[in-house]
C-alpha cells in the first residue's frame, strides 16, 4: 500500500462514524502492484458527497499488453501444472480461501463499495455475502469438474471410443460495470478461475475500489502470479485494447448494449468468442387478483433496489386496469416514504446514483417523460432535505404510453414507468414490445396464468410473484438485444471451458479403407 487517502463519511449525520480509508492501489499485474505506464490516475468520487476520496490507476494499452503477456505466461507456465492443468480440487481450495477472506472483511469491503458507488450499506453487505457464496459455489463446481473429465460418449460404431475433456479456454478478459462492482466481477472471476483460465479483470472506471481489494485478497491466498490481473481505467483506453488483444482468448462483458456491440465487433475481427450481459427494460405484470400490498412492495423493490441501477430492474410496470387507481395510490405513498440519504447509515433504502453524468441523464429522462405526457406521482428530483449528492427520489411515472422514451429506453436509475392493460394477451404484447429481453415478472394468484405468462415472456429470467431474487445456482442472461450466453450456475462455468473430444480407434483390425499394396 502507498499513501492512504482518508475520507470521512462526510454526510453531517455520519460525523460520528469512524473514518473510512480508501486504499490507494496500483494496477495488479503478474502478482505485483505496478503504476500505470503513462502515470495516469482517475479520481474516486463519493456520489453521496460529491467529494474526491481517492484515486485509481488509469491503464492504457501498454499496461494491457503487460497484463496479457503475464496472463499468457502464467497459463502456460510449467505446462499448466500449477494452474490450468492442475486438478479442479486444487483450484477449488484457492476459491474457498478467497471466500473466507471476503467473509472476514465483509464490512470493510461493503463500506468501500458504498463509498465508491453509493449503494446503501445494507445492500452492500448483502452483496459481499453473495460474493463469498459465489466463490464457494464455484469451488464446488471446480471439484466436480474432476469427476466429469473423460466422460464417455456413446457411439454407433464399436471400433471407436470417445471421451470428453473440458479444458480452460485460456486467457480471458472480464469487463464489468459499476452497479454491483465486486459482485458482477465475481460472477466472472469465480467461474473463470474454477475452470483454470488466466484472468484480466477490467472493472468500471466509476467503481473499481473493491475489485482492487479482491486483487489484494488473491495475492494473499497465493494464486500463482499472472493468473489474476486487474487493469483499472477508462473503457476506450483500457477496455478496448484488452477486448481487441490477439492473445486474449475470450471476452466476457457486462455493461451497456452499445459497448457490448463494439466489443463484439472487435472480437469478430479475430474470431474470438464473447459472452455479453447487456441492458434491459424489464416488465412486471400485475393482475387484478394480486394482493395489492405484496405486489406494491415487489414493484418498488424491482425498480428501486440498488438505487434502480439494475440491469434486470422491472422498470416497466403493467397494471390490470381495474386495480390501477388503488395500486398507484399505494405505490406513490409508499415510494415517497422510502428512506433516502447517507448510504452508510443502516436502514437507508435509497442512496445516490453513481455519478453526476448518470444523475443528469436520469433527470433528463424524467423531464422528457413529463413533456411527452406522463404524470409524475412522486420523486423526480433530489429530495429537499439533501443539499448535495447525486440523489434522485424514488420516481413513479403513470399514464405512460408505449411510444414514449421512458417506456422504451433503459434509464438505470430509480424510475418506474407505469402503464395499464385490459387482458392477459394485451399485457404480454406490451411486455414483449421491446428490443430487450433480460427479465420479466408476473404477479397473480392464478398459477395457470403465471405459467402461461412466464412461457410467453421473451426473457432469459422470469420471476413469478416476486422481482429480482438472484441465486448463484441459477442461470443469468438475456435474449434479444440483452445479450447472449449465461452466467452463474453450471452455465457460468461452461463460459470458460472448451470441450475437447478424444476419439480412439480400439479395434485390433487395420482400418481397411485402402487396399494393402500386397493385394494390388
Ligand atoms: P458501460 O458499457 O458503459 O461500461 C461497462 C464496462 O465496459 C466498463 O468497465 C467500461 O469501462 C467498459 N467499456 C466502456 N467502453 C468500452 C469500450 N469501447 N471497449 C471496451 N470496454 C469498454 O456500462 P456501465 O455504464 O458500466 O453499466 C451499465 C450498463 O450495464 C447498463 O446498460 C446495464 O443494464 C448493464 N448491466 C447489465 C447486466 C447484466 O447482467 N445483463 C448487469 C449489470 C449491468
Amino acid at each position: 500500500l502507498n499513501v492512504c487517502l482518508i475520507c470521512f463519511a462526510a454526510m453531517a449525520d455520519a460525523a460520528a462514524a469512524a473514518p473510512i480509508v480508501v486504499p490507494q492501489r496500483q494496477l495488479f499485474i503478474d502478482g505485483n502492484w505496478r503504476p500505470p505506464r503513462k502515470g495516469a490516475h482517475i479520481p474516486v468520487i463519493n456520489p453521496a458527497t460529491e467529494q474526491i476520496i481517492g484515486e485509481i490507476p488509469g491503464a492504457t494499452s501498454e499496461d494491457v499488453n503487460d497484463a496479457v503477456k503475464a496472463a499468457k505466461k502464467a497459463f502456460l507456465h510449467n505446462k499448466g501444472q500449477h494452474w490450468s492443468r492442475a486438478t479442479g480440487e486444487a483450484r477449488g481450495k484457492y476459491l474457498r480461501a478467497i471466500a473466507d477472506k471476503v467473509t472476514e472483511r465483509k464490512l470493510w469491503l461493503a463500506e468501500l463499495e458504498t463509498l465508491d458507488c453509493g449503494k446503501p450499506i445494507d445492500e452492500a453487505v448483502w452483496d459481499m455475502e453473495d460474493v463469498a457464496a459465489c466463490f464457494e459455489y464455484y469451488a464446488g463446481l471446480a471439484e466436480k469438474l474432476d469427476e466429469i473429465q473423460y466422460a464417455p460418449v456413446e457411439l454407433p460404431l464399436q471400433n471407436y471410443k470417445s471421451n470428453i475433456l473440458k479444458e480452460p479456454i485460456g486467457v480471458v478478459a472480464l469487463i464489468t460495470p459499476w452497479n454491483y462492482p465486486l459482485l458482477m466481477a465475481t460472477w466472472k472471476v469465480a467461474p473463470a478461475l474454477a475452470a483454470g483460465c488466466a484472468v484480466i479483470l477490467k472493472p468500471s472506471e466509476l467503481a473499481s475500489v473493491t475489485c482492487l481489494e479482491l486483487a489484494s485478497i488473491i495475492q494473499e491466498v497465493g494464486i500463482p502470479p499472472g493468473i489474476f490481473n486487474v487493469i483499472t481505467g477508462f473503457g476506450p483506453a483500457a477496455g478496448a485494447p484488452l477486448a481487441a488483444h490477439e492473445d486474449v482468448d475470450k471476452v466476457a462483458f457486462t455493461g451497456s448494449t452499445k459497448t457490448g456491440r463494439s466489443i463484439m465487433e472487435m472480437a469478430a475481427r479475430i474470431t474470438k468468442p464473447v459472452s455479453l450481459e447487456l441492458g434491459g427494460k424489464s416488465p412486471l405484470i400485475v393482475f387484478d387478483d394480486a394482493d395489492i400490498d405484496t405486489a406494491v412492495e415487489w414493484a418498488m423493490f424491482g425498480a428501486f433496489w440498488t438505487n434502480g441501477q439494475i440491469c434486470a430492474a422491472t422498470s416497466r410496470l403493467l397494471l390490470q386496469e381495474n386495480i390501477a387507481e388503488k395500486f398507484l395510490k399505494k405505490l406513490a405513498d409508499w415510494s415517497a416514504s422510502i428512506k433516502i440519504g447517507n448510504p452508510l447509515e443502516k436502514g437507508c433504502r435509497l442512496g445516490p446514483v453513481v455519478s453526476e453524468s448518470q444523475y443528469t441523464k436520469i433527470l433528463k429522462y424524467i423531464s422528457t417523460a413529463q413533456a411527452e405526457g406522463a404524470s409524475l406521482l412522486c420523486g423526480g428530483k433530489r429530495p429537499d432535505h439533501l443539499k448535495k449528492g447525486y440523489f434522485v427520489g424514488a420516481t413513479v411515472l403513470s399514464d405512460v404510453k408505449p411510444w414514449m422514451q421512458i417506456w422504451k429506453e433503459e434509464v438505470f436509475g430509480p424510475v418506474l414507468a407505469v402503464s395499464t392493460f385490459k387482458t392477459e394477451e394485451e399485457a404480454l404484447h406490451l411486455a414483449n414490445d421491446s428490443p430487450y429481453g433480460l427479465a420479466g415478472a408476473v404477479i397473480s394468484k392464478d398459477a395457470d396464468r403465471c405459467k402461461r405468462v412466464s412461457e410467453g415472456l421473451q426473457a432469459g429470467i422470469v420471476w413469478i410473484n416476486c422481482s429480482q431474487p438472484t441465486f448463484c445456482q441459477t442461470p443469468w442472461g438475456g435474449v434479444k438485444r440483452s445479450g447472449f450466453g449465461r452466467e452463474l450456475g453450471e452455465w457460468g462455468l461452461e463460459n470458460y471451458l472448451s470441450v475437447k473430444q478424444l476419439t480412439r480407434y480400439i479395434s485390433n483390425e487395420p482400418f481397411g479403407w485402402y487396399p494393402p499394396i500386397s493385394k494390388l
